[in-house]
């Protein structure tokens, strides 16, 4: 099985919407929150998350708070379509027979998710639901962190300095950020991809530091090369909240053809994902931008 957490965290979701209101759908990550809620209540265990009023309730309240335009209420089209992530397998509770559409109010009751092996073995004590919760709150919700968490009956603790660390979350933002930006630079275009070695050039910048928000939504990240990286995470250049690229003043173009290149990076714009839905967010281009060297040192 790929690695649990870069599953979750590219789950197979539509985006909806046009211009700045473009998102990703939140039902997935939801039903799944959901799911994870119901095993904490006791009333679900991890094998089998079951198709009745207290899932569809549980799944409600969490849309509540996180829905943005144009999404609606549907829990059955997740309980279906999560079958396609391969650890999530909806069936007739009395024949086990696979579903072969979207389940009606009618079924509640009568219908069930049998969960993977793979997937129970990650999710079987409240500790480790509570990874799974973090993770997934960090990578599709993070500005409704606070809301989601208070509906939770266990307490979910903030990630620890571990796992904020944590080489599989690292690498699972990595490689959602590098197939997003198509693994180039969004400074310089730079594009090496060697996919039989699973070699990229690219790292995955978070704008703002995960360790001060615990945000791994696309949206606060940005593609770019090591050259880029560094002298981003300096301050010596920044994206801007108008998409294009900023250089502090304090490199001369007389000192070096680098420093040359680099101021005139300044006002080009950013080279961005195809889909508006994982463009940089305003307030992580503006936290950026305000750490960008001054003008003058
Ligand atoms: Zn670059």
């Amino acid at each position: 099985m790929q690695n649990f957490t870069d599953i979750l965290y590219n789950l197979k979701v539509d985006c909806i919407g046009s211009g700045p209101e473009r998102h990703e759908r939140p039902h997935k990550p939801l039903m799944l929150l959901a799911a994870l809620e119901m095993i904490d209540l006791g009333v679900a265990d991890c094998a089998a998350i079951p198709w009745n009023q207290e899932l569809l309730s549980l799944f409600t309240e969490r849309f509540e708070v996180v829905k943005q335009r144009n999404d609606s209420d549907t829990p059955e089209n997740p309980f279906f379509y999560l079958r396609s992530e391969g650890f999530w397998n909806p069936v007739l509770q009395a024949s086990a027979a696979p579903l072969s559409d979207r389940p009606r109010r009618k079924d509640l009751g009568n219908v069930t998710a049998l969960l993977s092996k793979a997937i129970q073995q990650h999710i079987n004590t409240a500790n480790k639901r509570a990874e799974v919760r973090e993770l997934l709150i960090s990578r599709y919700f993070p500005e409704h962190r606070q809301a989601l968490l208070a509906l939770a009956s266990l307490p979910t603790p903030l990630p620890s300095a571990a796992q904020a660390h944590k080489p599989a979350r690292g690498a699972a933002f990595k490689r959602k950020i590098a197939e997003l930006y198509d693994d180039c630079c969004a400074a310089c275009g730079m594009r090496i991809k060697i996919p039989k070695l699973n070699v990229s050039f690219i790292d995955a910048a978070h704008l703002i530091p995960f360790a001060d928000e615990f945000n791994d939504h696309p949206s606060n990240g940005i593609a770019l090369c090591k050259h880029h990286h560094w002298i981003m995470d300096r301050g010596l250049i920044s994206p801007g909240p108008d998409l294009t690229w900023h250089v502090s003043h304090a490199f001369d173009a007389r000192r070096s053809p680098a420093e040359s290149e680099l101021l005139a990076l300044q006002g080009k714009d950013l080279l961005l994902p195809k889909d508006e839905a994982f463009y940089p967010s305003q307030r992580a281009l503006e936290y950026r931008f305000e750490k960008l060297v001054a003008y003058h040192v």
